[in-house]
């Protein structure tokens, strides 16, 4: 919908508001609006989405997106985090990354992309909505943001699996005197405490962290098994020019998808494992003092125990235990036992016009990744205007008797 469509659909319904007997607050019956396509998630897989509806002439779409503000998940990320991907993977399509092509982008410089890309396709984003509920009403899609009612025949969530943090229960039984900080909230080492730090879970956030806390010369811990490590640096000449390219490029990209028997074979370990190290190297936190501990299993005496039964005497605790969708506001049955929705690349086939981009191998290893996500929001988009054309042919029919 135009913006002056919905302005003029706004002051109209707030005009028969005024000639109508006002029920109180609660009853009020919720603003109705309708589209072609809702896309829910303004990020990277949101904005990918718009670009190809637009660009299909996708009819009246939106993008709602709960941050304040477009490329808000990169920046709320901590203060030193660079991409691992150089700037030529960091582009999403029709907008190369304004940066030379192995330079490193820190997350700001990716925030501030994003929210360039989405002013020059002047793609129709909403900040500051969170969909609250997505139902099925009278074989339409219903997105109810509280206070507003949208509805579309197709709807698109557009978000990586990176949503809400993943905290063992323990983790509340630990002294009060201990900072506890999940991943998703560090910013940087002001945030702590004197004493020395625990960072539970060694996949990449925990790495990167760990070592930035043990350069600060603080005692630190990393707790939890490796997950192995890329077996190059992505900053040198090599892993720059060869060896990136052919990871990102071609085995995350091409070999690595749905469409291939090892993609297919290694997809089910790789939805719910941490990733491989990617750029700093166990050597790194080696040299740099961090000392390697097992998971940790539970609290005693208001103490963080190892598996080993030592408990570590710590001031500071950072969880570095992942994140989850929190999908609890899609109000459909699409969800298998593991919690993952059921898909087919996106589609899923079971409720017709519901569609997921972004998540976890969602086509291929670079499905979650920037320069993975432009394929499967074209695909997708494919099946939209597929769809939108069959419905419009039947409509016609229906009406030519
Ligand atoms: C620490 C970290 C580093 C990473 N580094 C790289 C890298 O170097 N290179 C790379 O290619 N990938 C990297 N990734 C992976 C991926 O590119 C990012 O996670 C990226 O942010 C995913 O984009 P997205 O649009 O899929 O999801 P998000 O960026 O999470 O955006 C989803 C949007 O949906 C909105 N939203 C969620 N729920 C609702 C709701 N109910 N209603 C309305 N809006 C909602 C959120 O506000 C958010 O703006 C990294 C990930 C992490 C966690």
């Amino acid at each position: 919908m135009r913006a002056s469509n919905t302005t003029q659909l706004i002051e109209e319904g707030a005009a028969a508001l005024a000639l109508t007997p006002q029920k109180p607050r609660a009853a009020a019956p919720a603003r109705r609006e309708e589209f072609d396509v809702i896309v829910i998630g303004g990020g990277q897989a949101g904005l990918s989405v718009g670009y190809h509806l637009s660009r299909a002439g996708g009819g009246r779409f939106v993008i709602l997106d709960a941050n304040e503000r477009i490329g808000d998940s990169w920046r709320r990320r901590w203060d030193s985090l660079r991409l691992f991907t150089a700037a030529k993977f960091d582009g999403l399509d029709g907008m190369p990354f304004p940066a030379p092509r192995n330079y490193f982008p820190t997350k700001d410089e990716m925030a501030n992309y994003l929210e360039a890309y989405a002013a020059h396709f002047r793609l129709p984003v909403r900040n500051g909505v969170r969909v609250e509920r997505l139902f099925e009403r009278n074989g339409r899609y219903v997105v109810s943001t509280g206070s507003r009612e949208l509805e579309a025949q197709q709807v698109v969530v557009a978000m990586a699996r990176y949503q809400q943090p993943r905290i063992p229960e323990f983790a509340g039984e630990l002294s009060a005197t201990i900072t506890q900080l999940h991943s998703s909230e560090y910013r940087n080492l002001a945030q702590l405490q004197a004493g020395g730090v625990l960072l539970v879970g060694a996949g990449n956030s925990g790495a990167d962290i760990a070592l930035e806390v043990a350069r600060s010369g603080r005692e630190t811990w990393l707790a939890g098994r490796s997950p192995g490590e890329i077996p190059f640096r992505p900053e040198r000449f090599l892993g720059r020019n060869v060896l990136q390219p052919l990871v990102l490029g071609f085995v995350f990209h091409h070999l690595l998808t749905v469409e291939t028997s090892i993609g297919r074979k290694v997809r089910p370990s790789l939805l719910h494992k941490a990733g491989p190290l990617i750029r700093v190297k166990s050597r790194d936190l080696a040299v740099s003092g961090v000392q390697r501990v097992p998971r940790v299993a539970g609290v005693r005496a208001g103490l963080p125990v190892l598996e080993d039964g030592r408990t570590l005497a710590v001031a500071n605790v950072i969880w570095c235990t992942g994140l989850h969708p929190g999908f609890d506001w899609i109000d459909l049955p699409v969800f298998a036992q593991d919690g993952e929705p059921r898909h087919r690349s996106g589609l899923v086939e079971s409720h017709p016009g519901l569609y997921f981009v972004g998540l976890q191998f969602l086509h291929a290893m670079s499905s979650s990744m920037v320069h993975g996500v432009g394929r499967d929001a074209a695909r997708i988009v494919q099946s939209i205007k597929l769809r939108a054309s069959i419905r419009s042919k039947q409509q016609r029919l229906w009406e030519s008797g």
